[in-house]
């Protein structure tokens, strides 16, 4: 979608082919048992510039759109991170000083990890495994567990063990290392749906362009004319399908071919969402919550954002003790640990959505496919090409875009 608005833009007619009955992708709305949900739950950063802006230019206000807060970052049992409300960087000198549920030792430990990733640009020699880094840095097993594990697997949807450290420097480089909003948490209020996609697709057919739902690319071939998607006719394509899905389009394609191959030997992580409706009164103190000690990563209280008291999203992301779980035995371990924290009681509904390939496993050195193909009029567009960024909303955007300039030039 993000490429469809640059290429209408452009003053290009796109055509966008979305086999799904809504817009969206990994980010969309659902309608559950009545409820409007969505698909997982996300959580966005101020550092999203490339979405934030382009969700204004197709008309949702982002003010409307979020519960924006500065960074807080709250792991029961007992550690607390809050960035202040001051400048770059003494909101985040403030917020490691006041750092509370680590001894002395240990939030030196913190400092001085941050200290040395600050000192040298945010930029590894050799890209490591976060693990490997951290016990490098003499991490002490506790900060670890309270702070690091939680964080990586929430920026990179990849187990800590195998996480790349770079790319989880790239996000606290733009992050905690930008200026202060950069770090602010953006919790939606709107559905995903809503958020962005269904805005742009308003944007793009009032220019001219399509918007086409329910409408699968079965085959792209190349013509003498230029490309045949289905059945049409086309002059050039930004295929952005999920990794994983990318070869139902273009197997057979020569200039997607050197893409196929190095898609075909990745590994993708699953995320779940498991969402509990509890009495209205109901409540976290603040929109989420992580907790260290148990299965259950990230706890949203959508009471906060969505007008629903009572209902809660939890979040288990990667590959995990909880993998071997089925959804009533993964349910309720959760709704054990819920009451162990929070005595909330028994839900009187609950729903796991479980996304087997939620994002490709951001491993150090992983070599991801470039926009362009080396066809002019073929380019690659998703939150797995090359960038700095792990599979995120921002990747995404930022990915489209690229891959319209690249075809608007070469078309
Ligand atoms: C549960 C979950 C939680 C997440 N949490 C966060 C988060 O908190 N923050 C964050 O930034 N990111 C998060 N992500 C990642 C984020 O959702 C993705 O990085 C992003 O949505 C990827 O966008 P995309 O356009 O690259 O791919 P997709 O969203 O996968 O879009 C690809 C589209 O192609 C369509 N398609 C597939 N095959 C065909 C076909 N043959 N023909 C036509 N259309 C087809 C699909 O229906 C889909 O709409 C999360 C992902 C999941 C699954």
């Amino acid at each position: 979608m993000a490429a469809a608005v640059a290429l209408v833009d452009a003053g290009l007619t796109p055509t966008v082919f979305e086999a799904g009955p809504v817009l969206g992708g990994r980010a969309r709305r659902i309608d559950i048992d009545g409820r409007q949900i969505d698909n997982g739950q996300h959580l966005l950063i101020g550092a999203y510039t490339e979405l934030l802006a382009l969700m204004c230019q197709v008309g949702v206000d982002p003010a409307a759109a979020f519960l924006r807060t500065p960074l807080d970052l709250r792991v029961l049992p007992d550690f607390h991170l809050r960035c202040a409300r001051l400048p770059a960087p003494l909101h985040l000198a403030a917020g490691l000083l006041g750092v509370r549920g680590l001894s002395w030792p240990e939030r030196w430990a913190l400092i001085r990890a941050v200290r040395i990733a600050q000192t040298a640009k945010w930029q590894l020699a050799a890209d490591l495994p976060v693990g490997a880094w951290l016990a490098a840095q003499r991490q002490p097993t506790s900060l670890v567990e309270s702070f690091w594990r939680p964080l990586t697997v929430a920026a990179l949807n990849t187990p800590l063990e195998t996480a790349s450290t770079q790319v989880l420097f790239n996000v606290l480089r733009d992050s905690l290392g930008g200026a202060r909003p950069a770090s602010d948490l953006l919790f939606p209020i709107l559905d995903f749906s809503a958020l962005f996609p269904d805005a742009a697709a308003t944007y793009i057919q009032a220019r001219g362009g399509q918007v086409q739902l329910g409408a699968t690319v079965r085959g792209v071939t190349k013509t003498e004319a230029g490309w045949l998607v289905n059945d049409a006719q086309f002059d050039g394509v930004v295929c952005a399908l999920p990794p994983h899905r990318l070869d139902m389009a273009l197997a057979g394609v020569a200039a997607a071919e050197p893409a196929l191959t190095l898609l075909a030997a990745w590994d993708f992580q699953p995320i779940v969402t498991i969402y509990l409706q509890y009495a209205d009164h109901v409540a976290l103190p603040q929109p989420m919550v992580g907790l260290a000690d148990g299965l259950s990563q990230w706890v949203f209280d959508r009471g906060h954002t969505h007008a629903t008291p009572g209902l809660i999203a939890v979040v288990l992301s990667a590959r995990g003790a909880h993998s071997s779980l089925n959804q009533n035995e993964l349910t309720a371990a959760v709704v054990k640990e819920l009451q162990q924290h929070f005595s909330w009681g028994t839900p009187s509904w609950t729903r796991v959505i479980s996304e087997k390939r939620a994002t490709f496993a951001c491993t150090p050195n992983l070599s991801r496919p470039a926009n362009a193909t080396s066809d002019p009029s073929l380019w690659l567009a998703g939150d797995y090409t090359a960038s700095d960024y792990p599979a995120t909303l921002e990747g995404a955007v930022r990915s489209g875009l690229a891959a319209a300039r690249g075809i608007i030039a070469a078309i």
